[in-house]
């Protein structure tokens, strides 16, 4: 009988373990307004940033890639040493959270799942709504990206495993002062190298060019993150029968990229038009097939 609900909307969640054979978690949430107090003083996310997140589109009232980023909040819980996060639970909430919002327009649900509060014995959950930036023009008229230096190696997610890379943290602290570095450089994004010149990810999206034919991206093999809308454009090129690849890139292969493009779940496919001052080619065309393909998504 719930009516839907004006934005913002929270959600707060008492996680279940992953083994709970429960299938009804109805008291498991409870709606709170999102201008009151909600979390407690002692909770790691706020003191530590010491939780992982997820954040995904509602178009239309359908929420997008959920397998994907659900699959992501698991493997980031696991990197980071969490509770494994009960699936089902998660799927349950974003249902509910869906069923109560506007059914028009495009939403950005985030997904918060942390080590809860510093004498606690269980992590802290909840979801937040709201309405999604009017990104129409972005993806129609493309941005300006700068690389930044990301300070290691190629190949030290595998030596260095307490970096937490590859964790989709909340400690975005380094990604926000990345993009306002990116500002002050007269640009409107960055894109993160190694110090070696292998390119890695967007501060808040994921990297894909187009090189001799083919669409290409970075490997995800642990430093960065698997993109769920790169995941999504891929599938979307194979299935109009183009050659995709996962591959180390170089920064000298993207500057001399046929098109480059940054993914991420609510902003969906913008084009990079000019990297470190120097023009790239323009697609349109293919940039507008891609968010045409993104908006359509109903799962
Ligand atoms: N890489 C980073 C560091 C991100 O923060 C994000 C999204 O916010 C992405 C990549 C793109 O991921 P997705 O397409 O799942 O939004």
């Amino acid at each position: 009988t719930a009516q839907p609900q004006t934005l913002p909307f929270t959600l707060l969640i008492d996680p279940v373990a992953a083994d709970s054979p429960r299938t009804q978690f109805d008291d498991t949430f409870r709606e709170v307004d999102w201008t009151a107090p909600a979390l407690r003083v002692g909770e790691l996310s706020a003191q530590r940033g010491d939780g992982v997140f997820e954040t995904l589109g509602v178009v239309g009232g359908h929420p997008q890639a959920v397998k994907a980023h659900l699959d992501r909040l698991a493997t980031s819980s696991a990197i980071c040493e969490l509770p494994e996060p009960h699936l089902g639970q998660w799927h349950a909430a974003i249902a509910r959270a869906t069923r109560r919002l506007p059914q028009q327009g495009e939403i950005v649900l985030k997904l918060i799942y942390s080590r809860g509060v510093d004498s606690g014995p269980a992590p802290t959950a909840w979801l937040h709504a709201t309405m999604a930036p009017d990104f129409g023009a972005v993806r129609e008229s493309g941005i300006r990206a700068v690389t930044l230096d990301r300070g290691y190696p190629h190949g030290l997610a595998e030596q260095a495993p307490w970096l937490l890379m590859g964790a989709k943290t909340l400690s975005y602290a380094v990604n926000m002062a990345a993009l306002r570095e990116a500002h002050r450089r007269g640009a409107d994004d960055a894109i993160f190298l190694t110090h070696d010149g292998f390119v890695l990810e967007g501060p808040t999206s994921t990297v894909v060019l187009r090189t001799g034919g083919v669409f290409v991206s970075p490997v995800p093999s642990g430093a960065i993150l698997h993109g769920t809308t790169q995941q999504s454009v891929f599938e979307h090129l194979q299935a109009a029968g183009e050659r995709t690849e996962y591959r180390d890139v170089t920064v000298d292969e993207l500057r001399a990229a046929d098109a480059v493009w940054l993914l991420s779940s609510v902003r969906l496919a913008v084009q990079v038009t000019e990297l470190d001052g120097r023009p790239l080619p323009a697609v349109p065309e293919l940039t507008r097939a891609f968010n045409a393909a993104l908006l359509a998504r109903t799962a």
